[in-house]
């Protein structure tokens, strides 16, 4: 991967109608995809992922803004002047034809030699590891099956940027574990650049190299999995994506008040203004129980213990009402002994602390 961009997306808006009915779908969008790398639109239903996706591949015109593909402009290039090829969710193969000619059609049609495209279509059967199954009929496939020849008919032709919008949807949970290490492997393997499509957080942060996290039309953070899980920049970003704990808080010196009560260390680099509330955020498997002597230790009572076999989810109130949940794992998290109702004390691991700008 390099720092150079294969997309860039330059204040992107998209409205679709006009007057009272109208959505913006896409509300100035601005982000930059880097060549070679698996980068993932992830959000909510209708946050305009898949409009965001359609303007790359150029089936729709932006209502404002630029698309750039390696820093020139094809806002208004069709698309099949484009060097980018999508693959759907509904695969959209041909049924009649066997499974070697759906990945060599896209070949035929670019007219290339025909040695060409038999060299081509073995190689593709063999990245997806569909060479045994090149002479059936896709009708005849399993869903993952076909799900391999959708994307080795769209990797053919050797597309600088693959788009693929929520392509693992339709398989089942099994299935789809598998194919997300196996599509992992064919964007490094091949290193074309992959722009993922999913509403599936645990997909985004388990197969991405950058994620892009969308809400109502806007891009809400850009960054690596780890940047994304525990550097959030917004309450929705923290909680869009795995479970979170919101705290009250205040500035005060050096320091933060939770709520009424204790005083944190102020978490390093952080500078929040003074005086206005502020939204902290930790995640549970950064809360421990602790030694009420310690110095940043803070007081709660435990509300409920769920048991997950790995864990132990341990529900709290603190004294001003902010509930929080910790996830304790061994008895060096403060688990053995624990009853509900039980007065304990507990810590932040360092540096786990974010302060939300909302
Ligand atoms: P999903 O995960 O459900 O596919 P999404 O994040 O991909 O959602 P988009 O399909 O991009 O969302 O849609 C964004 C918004 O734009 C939605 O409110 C949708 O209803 C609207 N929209 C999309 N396409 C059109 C269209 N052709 N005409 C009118 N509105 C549209």
């Amino acid at each position: 991967m390099t720092e150079k961009l294969a997309i860039e997306a330059r204040n992107v808006v998209k409205a679709f109608g006009a007057g009272e009915t109208a959505v913006r779908a896409l509300d100035d969008v601005s982000v930059g995809i880097r060549q070679g790398e698996f980068f993932t639109l992830l959000g909510p239903s209708g946050c305009g992922k898949t409009t965001l996706l359609r303007l790359i591949a150029g089936f729709e015109m932006p209502t404002d803004g630029l698309i750039l593909l390696d820093g020139q402009d094809i806002t208004y290039l069709p698309p099949n002047k484009r060097p980018v090829n999508t693959v759907f969710q509904s695969y959209a193969l041909f049924p009649h034809l066997t499974v070697a000619q759906n990945v060599a059609f896209g070949l035929e049609m670019l007219g290339k030699p025909k040695a060409e495209v038999k060299a081509t279509t073995d190689r593709m059967l063999a990245l997806v590891k569909l060479e045994a199954l090149a002479g059936r009929k896709t009708s005849q496939l399993s869903g993952g099956q076909q799900q391999r020849v959708a994307l080795a008919r769209a990797l053919a032709p050797q597309p600088k940027v693959l788009l693929l919008d929520e392509p693992l949807s339709a398989l089942d949970l099994k299935l789809r574990k598998e194919m997300q290490i196996e599509l992992k492997r064919l964007q490094t393997e091949t290193g074309i650049t992959f722009v993922f499509v999913t509403h599936d957080q645990e997909e985004a942060l388990t197969m991405s190299d950058r994620i892009g996290v969308m809400s109502a039309g806007k891009l809400q953070q850009v960054g690596s999995p780890r940047d994304i899980y525990t550097r959030p920049v917004n309450r929705f970003v923290a909680s869009f994506i795995g479970e979170t704990n919101f705290i009250p808080a205040r500035r005060e010196g050096n320091g933060l008040r939770l709520g009424e009560g204790h005083v944190i260390p102020l978490p390093a680099g952080m500078s929040p203004p003074e005086g206005r509330a502020l939204t902290l955020t930790v995640r549970p498997e950064q809360v421990r129980l602790c030694d009420a002597a310690e110095p940043e230790a803070l007081p709660a009572t435990v509300t409920s213990l769920v048991y997950f076999g790995t864990d132990t989810h341990c529900h709290m109130v603190l004294k001003d009402g902010t509930e929080m949940v910790a996830r304790l794992q061994s008895p060096a998290d403060g688990l053995s002994g624990l009853e509900q109702g039980q007065a304990v004390s507990f810590r932040f691991a360092p540096g786990a602390v974010q302060v939300l700008e909302d």
